[in-house]
């Protein structure tokens, strides 16, 4: 986005109709264009003006004089032994952000980024590490699955089934653009409002406002502790939104009637996987209908600590489902390319790979 002109993947459906509808009537075009323009965006994942072949040149050419359609660069792509592939996408200032696709037998979870950096500087996680760059627009978002659906399909991946907000940066911090990002892949690029989910380490308004829209969004709090003073320890935003307060506004998600909230916890050994916890986040997940999700702790660099031992994580998931509670333990995918839950850290070992050269498309 080299100047003032507006994104026009930065638009939501109904604003790039109307933005598209004023720039066509002061040009005295008629207003199907409006939807041949919407449709070559949402459908043909035109990327650029030129490539709307069935529209007249000089149109093609008023739109890019007036309009931007950017998409931040595919700098790298890693493949993953297991297949997880991870674009680094290097914005228009220089940024790098991520996207994970992860395929899981018939599906194929895109995990896109939300902010370059995060300022939640939750203790066992990379991407805070560096600190907070900036926010991403909606446009920079949705590109991340624009660009990664394209490099599946050419890829042999297959179609995009499951879109997940737990790449870089804390969702529901970007608010203005996330929500936009979410009104863009459902009603924009059609993608189904239950196969998005936006994790959040606790961002009470957010989680509110999320509660309030009326598509059925999942909600992904990472928790991973049932106890306040563990939890400070872990997530500084614990001491801002404290559980008690962060239950509340759960609550409400709860009783909006949408979608059942997962609670994510990442296993530290010795750190947070001591079974006496159990019976607290068990009474949590019951209270709001949750699943937990047990996530084993990804290793990070200057941090000694490891994950808990798969024995641990077993004897933790079934003492949460003798109390009545779905546990998923989620697998590491991607460990080899720096590629799983909190590992994305783009700063440094971004640089390196665009050292290399490496390219992607
Ligand atoms: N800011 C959002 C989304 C990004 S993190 C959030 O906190 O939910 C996505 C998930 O990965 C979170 O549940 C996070 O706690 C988890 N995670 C972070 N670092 C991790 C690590 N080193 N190992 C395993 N999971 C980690």
């Amino acid at each position: 986005m080299p100047d003032a002109r507006i994104n026009l993947l930065d638009l939501e459906p109904d604003t790039l109709h109307a933005t598209l509808a004023r720039h066509f009537a002061e040009r005295g075009v008629k207003d199907f264009r409006v939807r041949q323009v919407a449709r070559w965006i949402f459908e043909g994942d035109a990327t650029s003006f030129e490539a709307m072949t069935d529209l007249p040149v000089e149109e093609r050419e008023a739109l890019g004089g007036a309009f931007d359609l950017y998409e931040p660069e595919p700098a790298t792509v890693s493949v993953s032994e297991d297949a997880t592939a991870k674009h680094l996408w290097r914005l228009h200032d220089g940024e790098l952000v991520e996207s994970v696709l992860i395929p899981a037998g018939d599906r194929l979870t895109l995990c896109i980024s939300s902010q370059a950096g995060c300022a939640m500087a939750c203790t066992f996680c990379a991407t805070g590490w560096g600190g907070f760059r900036r926010h991403l627009t909606a446009g920079e978002i949705v590109s991340q699955f624009r660009g990664a659906r394209r490099w599946a399909e050419a890829n042999g991946y297959g179609p995009v089934t499951n879109v997940v907000y737990m790449g870089m940066g804390e969702p529901l911090a970007n608010r203005d653009a996330v929500f936009a990002s979410l009104t863009l892949l459902n009603r924009g690029y059609g993608f189904g409002a239950r196969r998005i989910t936006v994790s959040t380490v606790g961002v009470v308004p957010g989680i509110e406002q999320l509660a309030e829209r009326p598509e059925q969004f999942g909600l992904a709090l990472s928790l991973h502790s049932p106890e306040e003073s563990l939890r400070r320890e872990l997530i500084p935003l614990e001491k801002r939104w404290p559980i008690p307060v962060l239950m509340e506004a759960l609550r409400k998600f709860d009783a909006a009637g949408g979608r059942r909230i997962t609670f994510e916890y990442t296993m530290i050994d010795g750190v947070n996987d001591d079974l006496s916890l159990v019976p607290a986040l068990a009474e949590m997940a019951h209270e709001l209908h949750a699943f937990v999700n047990l996530i084993p702790f990804n290793p990070i660099p200057d941090r000694a600590w490891v994950a808990s031992p798969m024995g641990r994580i077993r004897d933790f998931a079934r003492g949460l489902e003798e109390r009545g509670v779905d546990v998923f333990v989620r697998e590491p995918r991607g460990r080899d390319i720096a590629a799983a839950c909190g590992q994305l850290r783009t700063e440094k070992l971004g640089q390196a790979l665009v050292q290399l050269g490496r390219d992607s498309r």
